[in-house]
């Protein structure tokens, strides 16, 4: 019987034991942490998106690589609810959008449900390390002692390099490298916005209510969350990918995005001072606070231009967080070096999957999204070379 060996217990390296189910093999599943999916259980600590709701074009659009893109149209987020579904997670559609498991369903229920799935057919192999691979075998570090384990497939999901306490610590790199596939360097993604000390004030804690944070072409709406260091929430994430390719990186704020320009100088105009127009436009302490240390005297007393900076205003950032707590990683294998179903371009019979492969995507359940449809594509193609040796026509 072939044998398939999947490495990384993440959301792709299980969607692509899933894949296999039907097929007449043996599958193996490792990972060098005691239990699997550590890091899809963090996800859902913190509002669990497994996948997003909108329509196909609009969801291609949230990812950065062609690659990706091909693999989404093949599993989509249908095709991730459905099969949710299928194995009892009944999921609901968050106020944004967003795809949640109803409310009773805890994200370990999600976990064992599709360990459920896998079990009678997969064998998972815990605490068991991979340290090397050649085109028909692994070397496993398990209990102090190195063996080998042939395969006929293998399907590496070994993660990136953020949350390293997870298991997805990037170690795979080196090996990587060792064989001259091209990495890509690991990028903070989805990561808090470092601020220069001078911007920080007595802020930790407070809330930007309602506003827009924009860079390019990336724009997004919300609330974002003063921190020690400088900025957390959602639209500070979303800029991320805008904000890396510049040199000197500045994004904007628009405190006001309910008004228009020309309103915000009607209400300036009206006030007795610029003080008191900054009260009647509401704006919160640390638009207040920014506005006040940040904007000049001339543009200050001049109800045009305060109004610009308070619909543009502009913030440099020192960096962003370490790679360690971010929540995900651009970089890792580069798309030149694998073919549509993720097969190694070297090593033919080793497929890779998940966020190790180079690309992007916001938090709000497209990451995940990614990471299971890059599953999908590796373990079909298994399953379907599998299935033609076995079943001529
Ligand atoms: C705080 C936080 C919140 C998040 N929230 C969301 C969210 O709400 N929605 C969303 O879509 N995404 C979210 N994500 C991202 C999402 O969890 C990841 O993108 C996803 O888990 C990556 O899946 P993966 O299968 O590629 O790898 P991982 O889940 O990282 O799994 C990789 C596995 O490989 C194993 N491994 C690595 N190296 C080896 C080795 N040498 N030998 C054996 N095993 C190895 C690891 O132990 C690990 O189990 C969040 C991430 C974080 C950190």
């Amino acid at each position: 019987m072939k044998r398939i060996i999947i490495i990384g217990g993440g959301p792709a390296g299980l969607m692509a034991a899933t894949q296999l189910l039907k097929s007449d093999c043996e599958i193996l599943l490792l990972d060098q942490k005691a239990s699997v999916g550590r890091k899809f259980l963090v996800a859902g600590d913190g509002g669990f998106n497994l996948t997003h709701s909108e329509s196909k074009t609009e969801l291609l659009e949230k990812y950065d690589s062609v690659w990706i893109k091909q693999a989404i149209r093949k599993f989509s987020n249908k095709d991730f609810i459905q099969f949710l579904n299928r194995i009892g997670i009944e999921t609901k559609v968050g106020s944004s959008g967003k795809i949640f498991p109803e409310d009773e369903i805890k994200p370990i229920q999600v976990l064992n449900a599709w360990k459920q799935h896998l079990e009678p057919k997969v064998q998972f192999r815990l605490n068991c390390r991979l340290v090397n691979f050649s085109e028909t075998a692994i070397e496993v570090e398990e209990n102090g002692k190195t063996g080998q384990i042939p395969f006929d497939c293998l399907v590496l999901a070994l993660g990136a390099k953020s949350w390293p306490v997870t298991g997805s610590d990037g170690v795979w790199t080196t090996l990587f490298e060792e064989k001259g596939i091209q990495i890509n360097p690991f990028r903070a993604s989805n990561s808090g916005l470092e601020l220069y000390d001078n911007w920080l004030g007595d802020l930790e804690g407070k809330i930007l209510k309602n506003v827009v944070l924009s860079c390019g072409d990336q724009r997004c709406a919300g609330d974002v969350v003063c921190t020690s260091y400088g900025l957390e929430g959602k639209p500070a994430y979303a800029i991320n990918r805008a904000l890396s390719k510049m040199e000197k990186p500045v994004f904007k704020i628009d405190f006001k995005p309910q008004m228009t320009q020309q309103r915000v100088v009607e209400i300036l105009k009206k006030a007795k001072n610029p003080s008191q127009g900054l009260k009647e436009l509401k704006l919160g302490e640390v638009a207040v606070f920014w506005i006040k240390n940040f904007v000049s005297k001339a543009r200050f007393t001049d109800p045009k231009e305060l109004a610009k900076a308070i619909k543009e205003f502009a913030v440099g950032i020192k960096g962003f967080r370490p790679l360690e707590e971010v929540i995900s990683c651009a970089g890792g294998v580069a798309d030149s070096e694998i073919s549509e179903s993720g097969e190694l371009n070297r090593f033919p019979n080793v497929f890779v999957a998940g966020e190790m492969i180079d690309w992007d995507a916001p938090t709000g359940g497209y990451l995940i999204q990614g990471c299971v449809s890059s599953g999908y594509v590796a373990g079909k193609s298994i399953a379907r070379a599998f299935d033609s040796v076995q079943s001529p026509q």
